[in-house]
């Protein structure tokens, strides 16, 4: 059951996704060589913590992190550690949730360590802007379909391909809402977006020509199969009678 947000939750949610999008920027500063992803973790960890926030991730399922620390081949779920040292020419995705009075915000953002090759700076335009596409259908009347191929249709064009075993979610009381939004699927099929509707829309990309991926002894670390490099970008959004509202702008 998709559950529908007054005006004034989605304001709420937008305090909440502010704090989410704050860490994940203050963390995203600090990729740089030589940093481990539970440095990260713990920056993230604090500012949530500061502004009297809780981070939404924390225990989720049991996960043992506050936050999602993806590096290269990794697509999701990484785990934050001290022994996963940054190198030079990595790339990080975080994906990062803030509980705030009573609302979730979930954002996520694939960060650079220091230059990285132009097939990989490829692989980063083709998943932000699947994410700024899938954003521009999330209007009033449209369906989340519409959402889904945009998404699909842009990073299969760009010698990328979309995961289909994970997929963005409603969010708001709870992290993860109906419906599904998945980064694969067919125009005009789907729920139907209406105003109040909250969604986190969150392409995940591999190079090359499969999506396909596996979870590791972890339970959690998701990676490519095909051992390729793969990027993340998400935002919560509101659907609105004015079109979409980003909830999680820095
Ligand atoms: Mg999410």
């Amino acid at each position: 059951m998709i559950v529908l947000k007054s005006k004034r939750e989605i304001e709420l949610m937008k305090a909440s996704g502010e704090i989410a999008a704050a860490a994940l920027h203050l963390a995203g500063e600090k990729v740089k060589p030589g940093v481990s992803t539970l440095e990260l973790d713990n920056i993230i960890k604090r500012y949530i913590v500061s502004q009297g926030a809780e981070p939404s991730f924390f225990n989720y399922g049991g996960f043992p992190g506050n936050s999602c620390i993806s590096v290269n081949n990794v697509v999701i779920h990484g785990i934050p550690s001290k022994d996963l040292i940054l190198k030079r020419g990595d790339i990080v995705s975080i994906d990062v949730g803030a509980f705030y009075r009573g609302f979730h915000g979930d954002t996520a953002f694939t960060f650079k360590c220091g230059d990285v090759s132009e097939e990989i700076q490829g692989l980063l335009d083709t998943t932000y802007g699947a994410l700024e596409k899938g954003i521009e259908k999330a209007l009033c009347g449209n369906k989340i379909g519409d959402i889904s191929s945009a998404i699909q249709e842009y990073v299969e064009s760009r010698n990328c391909s979309v995961v289909t075993d994970f997929v963005g979610h409603g969010v708001g009381v709870d992290l993860h809402e109906d419906p599904s939004v998945p980064n694969y699927g067919k125009a005009h099929f789907g729920p139907l977006l209406e105003a109040g509707v909250t969604i986190a829309i969150e392409p995940m990309v591999i190079l090359g020509s499969s999506g396909d991926v596996e979870v590791l002894d972890d339970d959690w670390t998701t990676v490519s199969t095909s051992g390729e490099y793969s990027a993340h970008f998400e935002h919560t959004v509101a659907v609105t009678e004015n079109g979409p509202v980003i909830l999680t702008k820095v």
